[in-house]
């Protein structure tokens, strides 16, 4: 007698492709080869991948782990310096950096066997070095909350980037994690210029409602500051705009203040002289010349930082470097003018 089949129970959704299977995907076929990505309301589409390690060794940072749940961001900020690391995966720097968003659907799991591993030195781990952990999909998938879960569990200290609101969401564990480790989480707000933000960030929150964030975060014990990175030339960097932001940071509670001067690189840069020419074509002469080099001149940032630092002083915030992208040291002679000359 021919054996009964058994109806289905569950259907099995087939294994993520790891990043490399991606990348040759995306090789062959283009973005349009990946037919399994979701398209969801923002319109950006999400491409399920498998990750074989989590926790990733970097080297010239001032920390050596970094973790990233996703890569690419759809706050899509222009000068976003992770935007070049699409490259890895035969994406292009520009629109596909933050419409096609890659999900590392088991790195919890993979997070969690790499921390118990006996050889884990519990030595300080970032988020936020690649992608933002609290863009907007992290409501779904809660990748970063499982992570620092995870982190917390193993008292392995952290050090967390975002421009996302949301991060409020996980104030009580990443209080644990302030309590019981030297975590420190940055709330990126370069600038509380609203005409700046709208022009760089087109995808994130108001830099108000981040500064909220903040005070909500202090308000629970989290050792919270803000970074003020990238100052970009030409959109924040007069000293008007500057002072509001420091003084809006130190009205919201945070415990110290970074910065760093916009640096471009590979194809942030060309999506940034390429968003410039299309929007703000009379800035780009100025802009090629301020950038002949992936930094501006030592002597300009050093007027910027100069200038941030007076400001610091004068609205009591304490001044903390970790995470300055620009090579630090550079320029500096110690010298704080009270004003800075630079048209920009
Ligand atoms: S939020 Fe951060 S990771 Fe996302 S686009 Fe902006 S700078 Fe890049």
């Amino acid at each position: 007698m021919a054996k009964q089949q058994q109806p289905l129970l569950f259907v099995e959704r087939p294994a993520a492709p790891t990043t490399r299977t991606l990348a040759e995907i995306v090789k062959s076929a283009g973005v349009a080869g990946l037919v399994d990505a979701d398209l969801r309301a923002d319109q950006a589409r999400y491409q399920d991948v498998t990750c074989r390690s989590a926790l990733n060794r970097v080297t010239g940072m001032p920390f050596k782990w970094t973790l990233n749940p996703y890569r690419g961001c759809t706050h899509a900020c222009h000068y976003c310096f992770a935007r070049r690391y699409q490259t890895q995966f035969e994406l292009g720097a520009g629109d596909d950096f933050a419409s096609l968003i890659l999900v590392k659907r088991n790195l919890v799991e993979v997070l969690r066997r790499e921390l118990d591993h006996p050889s884990w030195r519990r030595e300080q781990v970032a988020l936020g070095t690649a992608t933002d952990p609290y863009q907007p999909i992290e409501g779904h998938y809660r990748l970063t909350r499982g992570s620092l879960e995870a982190l917390a569990r193993s008292s392995t200290p952290v050090g967390v980037v975002t421009k996302g609101p949301m991060v409020v969401r996980d104030r009580d564990v990443l209080a644990d994690l302030c309590r019981t480790t030297r975590s420190v989480v940055y709330v990126s707000v370069p600038t509380v210029d609203d005409d700046a933000w709208r022009a760089l960030e087109p995808g994130t929150a108001p830099p108000l409602q981040r500064l909220r964030a903040v005070r909500a975060m202090a308000d629970a014990g989290v050792n919270v500051g803000v970074l003020m990175a990238p100052i970009v030339p030409g959109f924040s960097s007069a000293r008007s705009k500057v002072e509001r932001t420091i003084k809006a940071i130190a009205d919201h509670g945070a415990r110290f203040v970074g910065c760093n001067v916009m640096y471009l690189q590979d194809g942030t840069r060309a999506h940034f002289m390429d968003f410039l020419r299309q929007h703000f074509p009379a800035m780009v002469p100025r802009m090629e010349r301020l950038y002949a080099r992936r930094s501006p001149p030592a002597a300009y940032q050093h007027e910027i930082k100069a200038m941030v630092r007076t400001l610091q002083a004068r609205y009591g915030l304490e001044r903390r470097r970790m995470l300055d992208q620009s090579r630090e040291g550079e320029g500096e002679t110690g010298a704080e003018p009270e004003q800075v000359g630079f048209g920009w």
